[in-house]
């Protein structure tokens, strides 16, 4: 009976400091909070602090069982919107992006993954806030982690490099500076929908930018758009990994993807 009442005391113990640990923690509710307090791409959000990640490295080798999507030698992985060839330039091992030629999307499909992405942004620097290195990779077509120049640049802070564009800003600004290659690794684990087409689970995203990690599961409150954060549409458990075509002249290198 004794050992009956320690065990449960101390069962309730633990428990308790279960519940602390996990209510200290808890990044994403605080962050699902902060969301309902700020309008879509609201002026008045705080930038980020801007950490300095260190120089680029060489390329991220891609592990043996990663499906490469890009090697720099050309973009027979990916097309048009439409499925016509993707037109983006290739050269010197990086493909840029057209004005006018569209976004590009892979021709296989992805659900949960853990992506990997270089990007540069132009330089010299053209243009300022959201017309200044504009890109982005979408995953699944359409959950954006947002590319742009934000060395030294300012934006609405929603919609500034790495940000999960229209919802959350990157918990960090570790951007490097206009033409200096810069990493995204990214998991992903997408939204699942019941048979009815309600929500089961939200999509969830980990960034981290520039080995600095800037988003930590963070949940998504529904696709990506602009000026607007609508609710989840159900949809296919695979869909294709886009690159915005934005007007600027944004480069990608040594894409790489792991299927989880
Ligand atoms: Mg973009």
């Amino acid at each position: 009976m004794r050992t009956a009442i320690v065990i449960s005391l101390s069962t309730i113990g633990a428990v308790g400091l279960l519940g602390l640990a996990v209510s200290a923690q808890a990044p994403a509710i605080s962050r699902a909070a902060e969301l309902q307090k700020w309008a879509v791409h609201d002026e008045a959000r705080p930038m980020p602090p801007v950490v300095d990640p260190g120089p680029a490295g060489p390329p991220a080798p891609a592990p043996a069982d990663a499906v490469v999507l890009f090697d720099g030698r050309d973009l027979s992985g990916w097309t048009t919107s439409k499925g016509a060839p993707a037109k983006w330039l290739v050269k010197d091992g990086y493909m840029e992006a057209v004005k006018g030629a569209g976004s590009i999307q892979t021709t296989r499909a992805f659900g949960d993954c853990q992506l990997h992405v270089e990007w540069a942004s132009p330089a010299p620097p053209v243009g300022s806030g959201q017309d200044r290195g504009n890109s982005g990779v979408f995953l699944m077509n359409m959950y954006e982690v947002q590319v742009l120049d934000s060395y030294q640049a300012t934006t609405y802070a929603d919609g500034m490099a790495a940000a999960l564009y229209g919802q959350y800003p990157p918990l960090v600004n570790a951007a490097r500076r206009p033409g200096e290659w810069q990493t995204y690794d990214i998991v992903f684990r997408a939204p699942r929908f019941d048979q009815n087409g309600a929500v089961v689970s939200p999509a969830r995203l980990t960034v981290v930018h520039n080995g600095v990690l800037v988003h930590d599961a963070q949940e998504l409150s529904g696709p990506t758009a602009h000026k607007a954060r609508p609710p989840y549409k159900a949809h296919a458990g695979r869909l294709p990994i886009g690159l915005q075509d934005h007007s600027h002249p944004v480069r990608f290198r040594n894409i790489w993807v792991r299927e989880l």
